[in-house]
């Protein structure tokens, strides 16, 4: 449904290569994606909102760093749209994931068919980080049944509106504190020696909800999961209506935004359809 995008960066004059590539399409509430009022009158609003968005991408990217591969959350799957897939995590679970958004993937759009049409082998993977463990962003763990899994350890201890029933039945991620700062960014965890590829505690979709900063010579590549769904929301102040938190998830887009206006920073949401145009043309949040 979205063509995947590959650009061919540098850090530190060494070859660094993305792939951004989106693991089938799914579609909301509008009041879901972009909430008047917040909390549980925003869970209100959206309920009974009869209009759905357009399809929105599911991205997932992959980075050939110098350090290794990593792929930054797994996407969906094609199974969730199996009548009862969500049957095991509970009526309220199963009422709200089939009534409130809407999925379409194929079985050449998950994560696992993407890596072999881009000839990466899952065995060269180094590790896949979760920015968060919501389900369009876990589902595609059934690749990675050896591979390291990476997830901020209070994210893993407070998850929010997660469905541990659909969780593989081996999974056991690797949990890191993210007990360094970088920057504007208190709770921060360096994924590579060079320390250029960070995770970064980003929270108020889930109460500690990540994203992702490579840092290259062309500037920062910043993958914002759920922080929200367009970049369009976070220049305009527009909150979803699933926040965990929406004290938080206003401190956090003024952080990124504090960020972005001193350094060339790339912004990728999750479900971004015009994130692979910017990646391509390396757009900033902020021209600076
Ligand atoms: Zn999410």
């Amino acid at each position: 449904m979205f063509n995947r995008q590959t650009v061919q960066l540098t850090i530190q004059a060494q070859p660094v290569k993305l792939h951004l590539v989106s693991t089938g399409g799914v579609t909301v509430k509008t009041k879901f994606r972009e909430a008047k009022r917040t909390g549980l009158l925003a869970m209100i609003d959206f309920i009974f909102d009869k209009k759905f968005t357009e399809w929105m991408p599911i991205w997932v990217l992959i980075i050939e760093h110098p350090e290794g591969i990593f792929v930054i959350d797994t996407g969906e799957n094609a199974n969730v749209n199996d009548p009862g897939y969500f049957k095991s995590s509970g009526m309220f679970a199963n009422w709200f994931d089939t009534t409130q958004f809407k999925f379409e993937v194929k079985v050449e759009e998950e994560i696992g068919s993407q890596l072999n049409d881009l000839d990466i082998p899952i065995e060269k993977i180094k590790a896949v980080i979760l920015t968060h463990l919501h389900l369009d962003h876990i589902d595609g763990l059934k690749y990675f049944p050896s591979t390291p899994v990476i997830v901020n350890k209070k994210e893993w201890e407070k998850p929010f509106g997660d469905l541990p029933k659909l969780y593989p039945s081996w999974f056991k991620p690797q949990l890191v504190e993210l007990n360094q700062k970088y920057d504007v960014f208190e709770s921060v965890y360096y994924l590579t020696k060079a320390k250029d590829l960070l995770l970064i505690e980003t929270p108020g979709h889930t109460y500690h909800h990540c994203s992702l900063l490579l840092k290259t010579d062309q500037g920062s590549i910043f993958f914002a999961a759920d922080v929200c769904y367009t970049q369009y929301q976070i220049i305009e102040e527009k909150y979803s209506g699933s926040n965990a938190s929406h004290k938080l998830a206003k401190d956090t887009y003024d952080k990124i935004k504090q960020f972005a206006k001193k350094s060339k920073l790339v912004f990728l949401p999750s479900h971004d359809a015009d994130a692979s145009h910017r990646l391509k043309e390396l757009k900033p949040l902020f021209d600076i």
